[in-house]
Order: structure tokens, then sequence, then C-alpha cells
């Protein structure tokens, strides 16, 4: 409790997807405290990241004026910020200059090349307004689909496999539902660390009687509320699903009325789990064969299942194939469209499902409308005013490789950090270096702006209004709680200036407007006007009518398919990318802590967080440990094809034997700079969560 404050604000969470609604009490324009709201998400509840992060927002190191590199600065490439000055890099500039700059080396290359030579990472740490005018940016005022943003590292296989099956990419109810399930398993996912305020509301439904099944090869502290803890194999989510599918078809336990009602391709998945036994999986994914039956028919018998999972599941070359076979086990028991049932993948940023929404995605217009399809393209160049590209643009990985292969030259990059977050990472970085042109919009210095031409000064979460989307598909405000510091300015701002400036012609008073143009090309925020979400705090979409409540459970008749029923598309066994050899014979598996949000570059600033977990480490076995001659607390060497890098030794018994994991938020042992860039073919995810490595003192 504060009793020294002048002013509290309700707002949202910045950080993960639960959207846990705040209270944001400042002093003298300062954050003082942050508490937690009732909203539906956390009733009163925050983690210590969102209790405590807040202090990044008035770091010494935020930027305050807009940076131009300097003709004489050191070659662009794989330079160390931490160590050189950045007077040596970059000098001070005015917004004018700044954003001429800016503006005219992004049109020079899109009038002499063409728009397809530029591309745009936007953030699903931005607003909904953010997130729409940076497309429509992109799309407008270059001219190409080249448009991505982190989804694509996170659920993108998630979605694809949601949209083929099920007709949207959201989740279908909400987590909150867990306290009125049967049976909630949770698979590849880590809510304790990755979603705390989730965890309490799964740790809370044990408590009431609900049977909780966690999947995960490494060991987490959720498994001690657990009916079953499986420790599966890494990689092979597809056998221990298919046999948990055959058991379920093998005793007949699928609900047949609800195929024949909803879902479409029962008999292929039927042919195709036949070989799927859960003894012949057993040795596969490293579960005995009773317990598989056992999950099996506690998940179909259940009155009300749900299904939760996370990036074990999504970040595999094989990951909508894993979604694949989730949408498959929901679809034949009939777990889905009904309170307390359902598929929810847990979204990482606390708006990556509302800023891919939004349109911020290369193959879709706001609202999962295809590109490609001429007649929506056709109502978007009528409202847009402008010819728009008919192709789908590059994805994350594939833009960094196009710039590779010369056909990309210019990026507008808009609070990402894919210098730390992309896989193989000095490639990307390489691919940073490489550009013509690259203009960085943050509020730190990150590594990718260390790439940068020039830099302007975005504001934080806590400066600024905004819409946010949670997991839940729940609809809140941010607010500003505080000045921008220095000369550093509102992102919408400076995304109108630099599409003006780009040949555009936009004008825009505020935020709320900017919501109320989105809502015109979004169904899916019908009948959720600006003031409503003021006066209502949270709204779920879609909204039915006028005065609705939102729909917290979606396919409750049927699904938004072209024949409304749901398709269930058999999955087969196929391998991670690079498997261990002798070479290389441990699997690097990455991931996030609990204190640290996705590259570091908010909470390794957050006072309170970074002295909780201050240093980058890689975590083994104690049994892995021994076996390898090392001793936690030593410096090791963890090398892959990629490259090494050197982390403190911490002996983990929750890592399984003979795998190592990392987290990627340490700018010091940077994770990614080993991780595969292989994609899965559908999602185009690259596969951070298996890769072969080798270990060994540094
Ligand atoms: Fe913020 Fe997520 Fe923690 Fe809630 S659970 S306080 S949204 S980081």
């Amino acid at each position: 409790v504060v009793e020294d404050f002048d002013k509290v604000t309700d707002s949202v969470c910045p950080f993960c997807g639960v959207g846990c609604q705040t209270q944001v009490y400042t002093k003298d324009d300062k954050i003082v405290l942050v508490d937690g709201k009732d909203g539906p998400a956390n009733n009163n509840r925050l983690c210590v990241k969102g209790r405590f992060g807040f202090d990044y927002a008035q770091s010494k190191e935020r930027l305050t004026k807009p940076l131009i590199r300097r003709d004489d600065a050191p070659k662009r490439g794989d330079i160390d910020m931490r160590f050189m000055e950045i007077s040596d890099i970059f000098r001070e500039a005015t917004w004018e200059e700044a954003l001429e700059r800016a503006a005219s080396g992004l049109t020079k290359i899109r009038d002499e090349k063409g728009g397809n030579a530029l591309a745009g990472f936007g953030s699903a740490k931005g607003s909904n307004e953010e997130a729409y005018l940076f497309q429509k940016f992109i799309r407008q005022g270059f001219g190409t689909n080249n448009v991505d943003h982190c989804t694509r590292l996170c659920h993108a296989s998630s979605v694809s496999a949601l949209l083929e099956g099920v007709g949207s990419g959201a989740v279908s109810a909400p987590f909150t539902d867990a306290l009125k399930a049967d049976c909630v398993i949770v698979i590849g996912a880590r809510p304790t660390t990755n979603h705390p305020v989730a965890a309490t509301y799964f740790k809370q439904a044990t408590k009431n009687g609900t049977k909780l099944i966690v999947m995960d090869p490494r060991g987490q502290d959720l498994m001690r509320h657990a009916y079953a803890s499986l420790r599966f194999k890494p990689g092979t989510d597809v056998a221990m699903l298919n046999a948990m599918i055959h058991t379920i078809i093998d005793e007949e336990l699928y609900d047949v009325q609800y195929i024949e009602a909803n879902a479409s391709g029962f008999e292929a998945l039927r042919e195709k789990v036949k070989d799927f036994s859960p003894e012949a999986m057993s040795e596969v994914c490293g579960i005995d064969a009773e317990t598989l039956k056992d999950v099996a028919r506690t998940y179909a018998k259940a009155e009300r299942s749900m299904i939760f999972w996370g990036m074990g599941i999504s970040q595999h070359t094989h990951g909508t194939d894993n979604s694949r076979c989730l949408i498959a086990l929901a679809l034949i028991t009939g777990h889905v469209g009904r309170a307390g049932t359902g598929l929810h993948p847990l979204r990482g940023q606390n708006n990556v499902q509302g800023a891919s929404d939004a349109g911020l995605i290369p193959m879709f217009f706001p609202d999962y409308r295809s590109v490609e399809n001429s007649d929506i393209r056709g109502q978007m160049e009528d409202f847009w005013g402008r010819t728009l590209d008919p192709v789908k643009g590059l994805t994350v990985v594939e833009i960094i490789d196009a710039i590779h292969e010369d056909k990309i030259n210019g990026m507008y990059i808009m609070g990402e950090n894919p210098a730390m977050s992309d896989p193989d990472q000095l490639h990307a970085r390489a691919a940073l270096a490489k550009l013509d042109h690259l203009v960085v919009q943050d509020i730190f210095l990150t590594e990718t702006a260390w790439h940068a031409d020039v830099v302007l000064p975005a504001s934080a979460h806590a400066e600024k209004l905004g819409t946010y989307s949670n997991t839940n598909r729940q609809v809140q405000i941010g607010r500003p709680v505080k000045p921008l510091p220095g000369e550093a300015r509102l992102d919408w701002e400076i995304i109108v200036d630099l599409a003006n400036r780009c040949g555009l012609d936009w004008s825009y008073d505020d935020v709320p407007e900017v919501y109320e143009e989105m809502r015109q090309v979004m169904k899916s925020l019908d009948y959720m006007p600006w003031e409503r979400l003021e006066a209502d705090g949270s709204v779920t979409y879609p909204v039915s009518e006028e005065g609705a409540e939102g729909s917290a459970v979606v396919f409750t008749d049927g699904f938004p398919t072209e024949d409304g029923r749901g398709r269930i598309v058999p999955a087969d066994l196929r391998a991670p990318d690079e498997v261990p050899d002798d070479e290389f014979p441990m699997v690097l598996t990455t991931g996030r802590v609990l204190e640290h949000w996705h590259t570091g570059a908010m909470t390794r600033r957050a006072n309170v967080l970074d002295d909780l977990e201050p240093e980058g480490f890689a975590a083994m076995n104690p049994r892995e440990i021994e076996k390898q001659g090392l001793a936690a607390g030593d410096m090791i060497e963890v090398e892959t094809r990629r490259g090494t890098i050197t982390a403190l030794l911490r002996s983990d018994r929750e890592v399984a034997d003979g795998m190592v994991f990392m987290p990627f938020c340490f700018n010091e042992s940077p994770a990614n700079r080993l991780t595969n860039p292989m994609l899965d073919p559908y999602g185009k995810i690259p596969e951070f969560k298996f890769c072969a490595a080798r270990v060994g003192r540094a």
C-alpha cells in the first residue's frame, strides 16, 4: 500500500496476453505503485511482472531524442552497443530531420525498386490502433503486404491449424472457464511462468475437483496440482496425442452425434490413428501405454473438458500438426462450444491477439480477410483509396532471408527486436546490417536499433491511450499515466507523420478516431464503440447485437467455416528438423522466465525484476551436469550448428536428461544465436523448441 500519491489511473498490464487490469498510482508524474484491478481476467490479481515491472518506463535509458546514424559510424553488423558509446554510432537530430531522413530513405527504395523491396515489423506490444495504422501504412504507402510481427514466432502454427479446423484463430472460451471444466489439459505451456495469473485459475479449478493433466517435457510447478503429469520426449507431441485419439476411437468414447452434426474428416482420422496405438507410441513418446489411455479416457469421458496450449506446441516445424491433433481431440469428443470446454492457445504478448486481428500479418487485411481475394481487396482499395498488392507478403523469417537475397532493401520496425528474437541470430543481424535503409521506432536503443539508420524515440505503454485485446478476446483500454520523456512522441502520431511524408494524406485527431475507422472494416468489433469500452471497462468480441453481452464462448452453433462444420485434419508423425547426433548429442530448447519479458528490453530495465533474475543462464538436470563432468555455477559454452555462446550453468531438476534449456531474454547469453530457423510449412514459425546442441566448460 502506498499513501503518497497524487493520481490513480485504471489501465492494463503491458506484458502478457492474460490482460490483467491495473490501477497505476503516480506521484509527480512518476509511477510509484501498480495494483490489480477487478478486471474479468484477473479479479484484482497481478503477477510479479505486472506488479513490479513498471519502472522501465522511467528508466534513464529511455530514448528522448531522434537519432541518425553518423556518417563515420563503425560498419553495421554484429556490433555490441553494450561496449560502445551511443555517440560513436549516432548523432542527435531534430524530429524534422529524422522523419525526413526516414521517409526519404524508404520512398527512394519504393520508387526505384518497387514496394516489395520494403517490409515492416510492427509489434504485439503496441495497441490495436497502432497495429492498424502500421499495417495500413505498409500496405497503402509502400504497396506491399510484407508486414508481420512476433505472432509469427509465437502462435502462427496454432492459428493456421485453427483457421483450417474451426474457421477462427482466436480462443473458443476464456481461460477462466477452467473453473467450469471437469478436465483441463495444459500442454506445451508453462502458465505459472508465462501466464501466471491464468495459472491461478487452473490451480483454483483443481481445488474444486477439476482433473488437471499437464503435458510438458520439462517439469513445472503446475504438475504439483495435476491429476496426471506427462513428461514426454521432446518433439513427440503427435505420437502422444494420436495415441490418445486412438484410444478414444478404439474404446468408442467419441461423441457420434456431435461429429455427425458438426465435424468432417472423422473417417480419415480413424484410418490415420490405427498405427498410433498407445502400446506402439509409448516407446516413441516415453509415456507408458496405460497412462496414455487413462488421460485419453479422462479427457473424453468428462462432461466438460478444455485444452490450453503454448509455444511448446507451436514452435516446431510440426507445430501446425500438433495443433491439428488438439483440434481433433476437441471435435471428436464434442468438447467445444459449451462453457467449460474448448480450445485455448494461451496468447503471448499483451496484444498479440489484437495486433493479428488488426491485420499486422502478411496474408490478411484486418479481421483475417485474405489479401489475395479480389473482392475483399477491392473493398479495401475503395476504403483506403489506393491500389493494393494482390499477393500475400513475406513472414518474419522469410523477410530476413529476402534481405540476404537482395529482394528487400529497406525496413521500418516499430517496437520489435528481431536482433534478439529471431532464430539463427547472427543471420538475422547480418540481414539488418545489410539493409540500405532501416528505420527503428522504439523506447530503448535495442539490439535491433543498433543497426538502424534512423531511430525514432517512441512512447511506452504507460504514456499512451489505446485498446488491447487479450487472450480471452477481451478488448480493454490502456491509459496514459505519465508524460513522455524528453522529445519522445506517441507511436500513432509518428506513424501518421511518416505516412504523410511518404506520400499519403492522413489526418486523425486522436486514438478513438482510429479505433472507429477500424470498426468500419472489422466486423469483429461490431457493437463495440469506444464509448462502450470506456463504460464497460472490458468487452469480449464478438457481440451479436446492440447492447448484448460479448460472446465469451463461441462455436455454440457450428463453426465460421464455409459449411459450418469443424474440419478434422489427421497428422502424421514427423521428426524435428535437426535431431541430436554424435556431434551435437543434446537437445536445446528455449523459452522465457517468470521475471523477464521476451527479449528483456523492458524487464531488464525494471529494477526489481532485474534483481530477481539478473544474468543469462543455461539450465541442465543435475544428473546430466554430472554426466558431462560439469558443475552448477560453471561458465559453459553451448554450441549448435549456428554458433556458440557462453552462459552460467544452472542446475534444474525440471530439465529433462539430454536437454539444455536457455531463456532468450539475455543479450550477454543470446540463446537465439543458436536456434534453428527452419519453419513449419503452414504457420511459418521457426523451431525454437528443438535443435541439436552440445555443451562444454567455457
Ligand atoms: Fe501482467 Fe500477465 Fe502478469 Fe497479468 S499475468 S500481471 S497480464 S504479466
